[in-house]
Order: C-alpha cells, then sequence, then structure tokens
C-alpha cells in the first residue's frame, strides 16, 4: 500500500516515497518491483531533473511517470554566494511560492540549511520568516529536492544537513520525517545520522514521536531565554509548550537516541545575555547531554527596535559563564550575513520580491 502524504490527492508523487513505496507503484504502473528500484536512485540518489535522464527505464514506464507531473517540483530560481564562501539558493514550488537555502561552509565540511515550511506559524520576534506568517508545508520531495538541487549546482559535496532554515520542522511533522529516511538511506542520499540536525522552537509531543522513530538525529532546540516569562514575550510557542516541557522532552530525546542534544541561543542584548541568563542556563544544560551553541543576533529588517545583538565581548563573557559551570559552549560565527543568508534571515517577501 502507498500512503500518499504527500500534496497529490491523487497518485502519489514519486519523489518523497520510501524505497517499499517506490517498488509498490512500480507494480501499480504494471512493471516489476526492480524498476522500482532504479527509480527510487534515479530520484533520490540522482536527482534527475527529467525522466529522460533515467536512461535505463523502458520508455512506457517514463511516460507513465511523466503522466504523474514532473520528478522534481522545485525549481533553482537564483543561487547568490557572498564572499566568505556562504551562499543562498532560492527556489519556487510549483504553486509559485518561493523558499530558501543556505550553504554554509566549514572545515572540511559543507553545511546546507534547509526550510521545511514556506513562512512559519511561531513568529519569534527576532526571525524574518516569522514576518511572512505561514503560507504552506514543504512535501518530503521538497525537502530533498534543496539537498539534490544545491548538490547539483556546488563543486563540493554537501556534508551536513540542519533543518534550520525557514518554517517550524516539527509541525510539518509527517513531511519532514519522510525527508530524514530518505536523507540517511544509504540507497538514497546517505548521509549518517550525526550529520544531520532537527532545529526546533519546541513541539513536546512531536519530539517524542521522534524519538521513536528510530532516526536518531540530531536535536537542537531554540532556547534563547532560561526564563518562561522572558521566553514566551520572544518565542510565542512558549505560550503553548512550555520550556520546562520542552526541556523534558529534549531530555528523553537524548537519553532515547543516545544523543546530545544542542541549546540554541541567539544572544539579544539586555535581554537574555545577563549574568543570571548564563547562570540558569547552565543549570539547565546540567541536567542531560547537551551543548550550548550561542550566536549574536543576526540582524533582521523591521524587528523590534529592542532587539540588538549582544556585542562581542558580552557574549565572551556570558560563554565563559557558562563554561566555567563545565557546560559545553561554543560561540557560533556568523556567516551569509551578506546575502541575508544567516539563520533567522530567510524570507522571501522583502528582499525576493523583484524576481
Ligand atoms: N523553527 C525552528 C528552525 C528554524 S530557525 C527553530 O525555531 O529552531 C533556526 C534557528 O535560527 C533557530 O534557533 C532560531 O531561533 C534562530 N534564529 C531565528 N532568527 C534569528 C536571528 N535573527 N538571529 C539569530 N538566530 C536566529
Amino acid at each position: 500500500m502507498i500512503t500518499p502524504s504527500q500534496k497529490e490527492t491523487t497518485a502519489p508523487r514519486p519523489k518523497g516515497l520510501a524505497l517499499e513505496e517506490t517498488r509498490a507503484l512500480a507494480k501499480d504502473l504494471g512493471e516489476p518491483a526492480y524498476r522500482g528500484d532504479q527509480l527510487f536512485g534515479w530520484l533520490h540518489k540522482t536527482g534527475v531533473q527529467s525522466y529522460d535522464e533515467a536512461t535505463n527505464l523502458p520508455k512506457r514506464f517514463r511516460a507513465k511517470l511523466e503522466a504523474l507531473g514532473p520528478p522534481t517540483t522545485l525549481a533553482l530560481v537564483e543561487f547568490s554566494e557572498a564572499p566568505d564562501g556562504s551562499g543562498k539558493f532560492l527556489f519556487r514550488t510549483e504553486s509559485g511560492e518561493l523558499v530558501e537555502s543556505a550553504l554554509i561552509p566549514g572545515e572540511g565540511r559543507a553545511t546546507l540549511c534547509v526550510s521545511t515550511q514556506v513562512g512559519c506559524p511561531l513568529d519569534c520576534a527576532f526571525c524574518a520568516t516569522g514576518k511572512m506568517g505561514f503560507r504552506a508545508n514543504l512535501d518530503a520531495g521538497e525537502i530533498l529536492d534543496q539537498y539534490l538541487m544545491a548538490s547539483r549546482r556546488l563543486d563540493v559535496p554537501i556534508t551536513n544537513v540542519v533543518y534550520m532554515g525557514m518554517g517550524e520542522p516539527l509541525l510539518n511533522y509527517d513531511a519532514t520525517v519522510r525527508s530524514l529516511r530518505l536523507l540517511l538511506d544509504e540507497r538514497a542520499i546517505g548521509l549518517g545520522r550525526k550529520r544531520v540536525t532537527v532545529s526546533t522552537a519546541g513541539v513536546p509531543p512531536a519530539i517524542d514521536r521522534l524519538a521513536d522513530e528510530g532516526v536518531r538525529v540530531k536535536l537542537a532546540i531554540s532556547v534563547h531565554s532560561p526564563f518562561e516569562d522572558v521566553r514566551s514575550r520572544i518565542a510565542p510557542v512558549n505560550r503553548k509548550y512550555s520550556l520546562a516541557d520542552t526541556l523534558a522532552a529534549a531530555e528523553r530525546y537524548a537519553r532515547a537516541t543516545d544523543t546530545r542534544v544542542t541549546l540554541e541561543y541567539a544572544a539579544i542584548a539586555n535581554i537574555n545575555d545577563r549574568d543570571e541568563d548564563a547562570r540558569a542556563l547552565a543549570k539547565i544544560a546540567g541536567r542531560f547531554p547537551s551543548k550550548v551553541n550561542v550566536i549574536p543576533l543576526n540582524p533582521v529588517p523591521e524587528l523590534d527596535e529592542a532587539l540588538v545583538p549582544s556585542p562581542p565581548e558580552r557574549v565572551e563573557r556570558f560563554v565563559e559563564l557558562l563554561r566555567a559551570k563545565n557546560v559545553d559552549a561554543f560561540v557560533r560565527k556568523t556567516v551569509g550575513r551578506e546575502v541575508e543568508a544567516a539563520c533567522g534571515q530567510l524570507t522571501t517577501t522583502h528582499n525576493t520580491r523583484h524576481l
């Protein structure tokens, strides 16, 4: 049985289906199961843009597949590269929505930051995507296509994927998990589980479900304040799911999957960068296997004027206070600001309207 968890209500789109489902689809289309294996590889390993590229598939099979729609529904509109080696991919979906992925270079690695939604319903005070509101969920194929199309465009292999682009992955749960399985599947993309990170603002029931899926990818929690009242002001999701509940789920995740959870922290001057914030955050981090990533707030136009990045010396002190309490804490270097591809800067309303 094929479960059409994707946008199509008639036949499912082959892109984003698991191997077993692709075999079933091949059979439904009158082909032996092994044709499904071939199709699966073309879609998820090679990332074909047209079924004509799938040269070992019989013409009649290709024609039936074409009738279901093109193999890839995203179109690459633009790739902007910054002097620091980072970059931003802009894609258009079939329904005309624009979505972005960011490329973050590193020592011996290249990380792609993928989007799971067009816009985002969570409206964190400091995030550009939130200003767009929620527009659409991406399907698993569209999440994977960001990786596959970026890989084809680049000379270097993409070694790591972080679900830190536009949207809240755990509010688009099925597509997120489906895409994770294919990223990890050696017959598809085949990344190691430690090279894939899902970042969430905190949806505890979905964190628990993810722990049960067996994918065991890394989890990052956007903490941004150890205090419920402050967090509720800057990340309104906290009014629905408290930090306490989110951290309890993060702890269960860490223990169930035997992985360290990353606690993300965008340092905002005088709002979450005081010594008492560092001390309370250290207590949280000490409760379960974790590390803290501090990143100075990235500038976002149209932000509340009260939200200013912490000065570098304040960030340094904050991290030192954490380390003094034996917390593994790092300052994450901001990359991609020049092309507005840094964390929280992805939006397709103001800077891309001309396209
Ligand atoms: N919705 C998910 C993933 C998308 S955002 C989440 O909230 O985790 C990826 C990371 O960028 C999150 O930690 C988010 O809080 C952070 N972020 C958003 N806006 C930012 C900004 N202006 N400066 C720095 N980090 C920001």
